[in-house]
């Protein structure tokens, strides 16, 4: 009798996903005896470092997305949306749309990588009218509403609400705030030249961030450096702020005080049009939905980042809840890690399949950099500390050489080199859509198993 192929099925085409899938490419180059498959509902891996500046029009939108089945060798892609996993019967179901079957795969070992959206805290009012930085979609739709904004403010005679025009509030004072308000900045500071009736003054970027910190996990000093330098850009920094409500035309904050103190917590309304938040992700839906033992959402993994209860079964990246011995806290969920915690998952699947012993997941991050407009940055690599423009042109290299393909790296070089000589493009183009519309539907469950 011939033996069957044993099926790793890898979910999740970001990060964690793709690395995991060219190890364990690398790991099985001469079995045939082991298939591998990857299913993601996007058919590219999208470059999250650099959303902020297609947010901001310096990267054209193609320039950050590597389609997967240029970077994969002998897996076999599947194009599709995740709607359950049955950890019991070994199997992944995926929707259906109008144009595709509803299908069911089958898999022997598996490993989850399906990363995480935008947390909302439950405020449905913000999560309504707010824009997220997560997807291309979203980069493209703030880069089309700032735009938007300063036409509108050009004309209006109105002073009040030209102000709530021309003010953008960011939320969350992490990488994606942090950067994405720096970015903002340049942005409208670059285009202010084709709008002659705002002046600098007028133009308002703001960040909130409940930490007494920005850029939380950076070097205290670093972080204060990045401030500083946000501020003397024009950027207003309000910490220990919680944000309680937006409307659309009204965001409320309060300060977050020491109640042990009988303080009273101020209370601020600042009038905006736009809000984007980026104060925090949650594992997506599917993952908080699934039989998986999950804590605050996150999948609990062992130290070898196998799932318990199921054998054979691995979480990695923004999904997986895995705890920093040193500081008994998760990790920062981070590409840094997904890739870490990927490399591990493969050897492990690999030693797993050939019954030798696994090997426990071990992680020292190799630094951590942010870009913060103006061409300056913030980075601590190997232990050191570096700030300004040194900061800015390393992030620059390495992000430029962790782009998987020559090509696109290319179309990254000559963005910028056209950033550093010409205007930014201010053509606004219409994505009305906060979110792409939803194609998915249910169809009736189809019996065979692929
Ligand atoms: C604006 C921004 C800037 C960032 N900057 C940095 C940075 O500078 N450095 C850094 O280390 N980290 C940064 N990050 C964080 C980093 O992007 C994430 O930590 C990393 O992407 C996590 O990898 P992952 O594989 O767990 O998830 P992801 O990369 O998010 O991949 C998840 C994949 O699963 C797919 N998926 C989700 N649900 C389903 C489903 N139901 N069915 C099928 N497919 C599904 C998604 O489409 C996606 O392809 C940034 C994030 C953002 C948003």
């Amino acid at each position: 009798m011939v033996e069957r192929r044993k099926k790793i099925v890898v979910l999740g085409g970001g990060y964690g996903g793709v690395e995991c899938t060219r190890k364990l490419e690398e790991y099985f180059k001469d079995d045939n005896g082991i298939e591998i498959v990857l299913i993601s509902e996007d058919n590219f891996l999208l470059f999250t470092p650099m959303l902020p500046q297609v947010a901001a029009g310096m990267l054209a939108t193609r320039d950050i997305v590597m389609p997967i089945r240029t970077i994969i060798k002998k897996t076999t892609f599947y194009e599709g949306r995740v709607k359950n996993i049955d950890p019991h019967g070994k199997i992944v179901n995926l929707w259906g749309t109008d144009e595709k079957r509803a299908i069911s795969i089958h898999y022997d070992f598996l490993v989850v990588s399906l990363g995480s959206e935008t947390n909302f805290f439950g405020m449905s009012d913000v999560e309504k009218h707010a824009y997220t930085i997560k997807t291309l979609n979203d980069a493209m739709t703030i880069r089309n509403r700032v735009i938007d904004m300063l036409e509108q403010a050009e004309n209006e005679s109105n002073p009040i609400l030209r102000k709530s025009l021309l003010t953008f509030v960011l939320v969350g004072g992490g990488f994606a705030g942090i950067e994405t308000a720096g970015e903002l900045m340049d942005l409208l500071l670059d285009a202010r030249k084709y709008y002659p009736k705002i002046s600098k003054n007028e133009i308002q970027v703001m960040v909130l961030e409940a930490l007494p910190n920005i850029l939380p996990g950076f070097d205290e000093k670093l972080a204060r450096f990045a401030h500083n330098l946000l501020t003397k850009n024009g950027i207003e920094i309000k910490l220990k702020t919680a944000v309680t409500s937006f409307d659309g035309f009204e965001i409320k904050m309060k300060k977050i005080v020491d109640e042990s103190k009988n303080e009273e917590p101020e209370i601020e309304a600042v009038q905006t049009r736009t809000v984007i938040w980026t104060a925090g992700v949650t594992p997506v839906n599917t993952i908080k939905r699934s039989m998986f033992k999950t804590e605050r959402g996150k999948i609990i993994v062992n130290d070898f980042l196998e799932v318990s209860d199921f054998p054979g079964v691995f979480a990695i990246g923004d999904c997986a809840l895995f705890i920093d011995p040193s500081t008994e806290r998760p990790f920062a969920p981070t590409a840094q890690l997904a890739e870490a915690q990927a490399k591990t998952a493969a050897y492990n699947l690999h030693a797993l399949i050939r019954n030798e012993s696994m090997k426990k997941f071990e992680y020292q991050s190799r630094g951590q950099m942010a870009i913060i407009g103006k061409r300056n940055g913030v980075a601590s690599i190997f232990g050191m500390n570096i700030s300004g423009i040194w900061a800015w042109a390393l992030w620059r290299n390495v992000y430029l050489s962790k782009i998987p393909r020559w090509d696109k790296r290319l179309r990254v070089l000559l963005d910028w080199t056209i950033d550093l000589f010409f205007d930014r493009d201010i053509s606004r183009l219409k994505f009305e859509d906060k979110k792409p519309t939803k194609e998915y539907r249910v169809l009736d469950e189809v019996d065979d198993v692929w």
